[in-house]
């Protein structure tokens, strides 16, 4: 059962037009282009809204909107700027349930998880209010005689940012709060497959008094995206989504000068030492590999079992837990784990189970012909659970964005590294040990940008950063954090001299301290 929570946002119009539109310039814009995508219930497996596509020139008034605003909203003074995300944030928390409602009904996730989500999303938020603290430069007096220096950060301009469908809210929180406190103007370019949350965030920070033009979405697909990629007056560009997709905006946007980060794909691996508490890391792992349906980028999607013992031990615990998740439509109170996003991604998962098989793993839990009753059409995959899985397997390999979990045996904690560091992604690995120098070990050696101890999800807080390793991450900067102000700041230093005495004639020595 589905609860219509924003009936504007949700009913498809039946004259097959979009409903979901832009926000330009602090309107609301239909378009122009008669390309859109269907949105999903993936509950119910309905259309329950369509997003315009957005073309080369509508991406180009984006880009004239942000420009106008960028002088304005980068002379206000930066704790202006903090007192409307301070707004923002204040009702963000209020409509938490209905925009919790808004985000489990367009990509299925469960409602706590929705609101968990806008609550990270938050803490950026409550990050970038501090802008004036974080903005403070450097000054150091008579650098030389009657010379000081300082050093200070200026914003960009106009920024972009490209997201994915898995944090609708959250990941376009990683980025907006940061680029707006920093005084750049922003243009989202937010999944088509969620992308009502993105709509409704515009309005919230409009209603904060954020002027118009400050903060614009843009929906659509490759055309929006390249239109942004290759526009000179973007000067940097945010991405999250799958690492091939990642590679070409790093490669295109490099190509045209701006900056960019591009967060892609991973393969989490979670270790288990001989000596750590089965039960316990069983508790972690289901919910770090089901939670979200597995659709996340710091999932835990390979459990590394050191022992032939403990191999058995974990998936003997794993088994009844896997079995008993509580699958349904994420708006109902009580469920552990939604539908997948579109048929298309539950297709594709579904192929993995049968790849897994030709490749000689073992399938412990199938998870396939799941039904939830009264939602047949869903996209509901049950949990599915390999044993045995060997390193050159595709679902070993490969990322799945399921739930699905492979268990990999080996002998050794060195092996266990060995097999994390040698994996082409590096977002983020976890150790479940009571052995501290062995634990102390594997944060040193290991090959990822997030690590956890005991801990099976490692996403850092907002005042640190967010990022991977190797083909998780194309760039230099991560997210949020020190790292964000970073992103979005230049660096101006200047050297002043109010000289004490009259002019000291022409110098065509280079200039000293002495
Ligand atoms: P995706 O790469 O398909 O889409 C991401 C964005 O890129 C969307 O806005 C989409 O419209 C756009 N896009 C898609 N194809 C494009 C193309 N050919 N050219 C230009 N733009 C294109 O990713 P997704 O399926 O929405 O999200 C899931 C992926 O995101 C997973 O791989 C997941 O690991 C990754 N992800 C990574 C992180 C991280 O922090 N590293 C966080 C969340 C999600």
């Amino acid at each position: 059962m589905t609860t219509n929570i924003n009936p504007f946002l949700r009913v498809a119009p039946a004259d097959g037009s979009a409903n979901v539109h832009h926000y330009l310039n602090g309107q609301f814009y239909a378009g122009t282009s008669r390309r859109l995508a269907e949105v999903y219930n993936p509950a119910s497996g309905q259309i329950s809204g369509r997003v315009a596509f957005a073309t080369k020139e509508e991406a180009d008034q984006a880009v004239a909107a942000a420009t106008e605003a960028f002088p304005g909203w980068s002379a206000l003074p930066a704790v202006r700027r903090a007192r409307i995300l301070f707004r923002f944030r204040e009702s963000v928390e209020k409509e938490k349930n209905r925009l919790a409602l808004l985000i489990s009904a367009e990509h299925g996730k469960v409602l706590e998880d929705a609101k968990g989500e806008l609550v990270r999303g938050l803490e950026v938020v409550e990050f970038a209010c501090g802008i004036p603290q974080l903005l403070k430069g450097e000054f150091s007096e008579q650098v030389s005689t009657d010379v000081d220096s300082c050093a200070f950060r200026q914003p960009l301009g106009v920024v972009a940012g490209i997201t994915p469908f898995n944090f609708p809210a959250m990941v376009p929180m990683w980025m907006f709060p940061i680029a707006l406190a920093c005084g750049n103007t922003f243009i989202l370019k937010p999944s088509e497959k969620d992308p009502s949350v993105s709509i409704e965030l515009a309005q919230l920070l409009s209603d904060a008094g954020l002027p118009d033009g400050v903060f614009n979405v843009l929906h659509g697909d490759k055309e929006a995206v390249d239109a942004l990629l290759n526009h000179s007056g973007i000067q940097a560009v945010s991405f999250v989504g799958s690492t091939p997709v990642a590679e070409y905006v790093y490669r295109c946007s490099t190509a045209a000068g701006k900056r960019v980060q591009a967060l892609g794909g991973a393969k989490n691996h979670l270790v288990v030492l001989p000596d750590a508490d089965v039960a316990q890391a069983a508790d972690a792992l289901v919910g770090a590999a089901y939670g979200s349906a597995g659709e996340r980028c710091m999932a835990v999607s390979v459990v590394v079992a050191v022992g032939d013992r403990l191999g058995d031990r974990l998936v003997q615990e794993l088994v009844p837990r896997v079995k008993s998740l509580k699958i349904g439509s994420g708006e109902v109170e009580g469920k552990e784990m939604g539908p997948l996003i579109t048929r298309a991604h539950f297709d594709r998962v579904s192929s993995y189970i049968d790849v897994g098989i030709q490749e000689g793993a073992t399938l412990v839990v199938d998870g396939r012909h799941w039904v939830v009753p009264g939602s047949a059409s869903g996209f509901f995959l049950g949990g599915c659970l390999f044993d045995n899985v060997r390193p050159p397997m595709r679902i070993y390999r490969e990322e799945i964005f399921g739930p699905v979990l492979c268990v990999v045996r080996v002998n050794d904690a060195g092996a266990a590294l060995k097999l994390v560091n040698e994996h082409e992604f590096g977002n983020g690995a976890s150790i479940y040990t009571r052995d501290g120098v062995a634990a102390r070990a594997f944060v040193e050696q290991v090959k990822v940008g997030m690590v956890g101890v005991n801990v099976p999800i490692p996403v850092p807080m907002a005042f640190y950063s967010f990022g991977g390793w190797k083909r998780s991450l194309f760039g230099d900067h991560y997210m949020h954090g020190a790292e964000g102000i970073r992103f979005y700041t230049k660096l101006k230093t200047v050297t002043s001299r109010w000289p004490r005495t009259l002019n000291p004639g022409a110098e065509f020595v280079m200039p000293t301290a002495n």
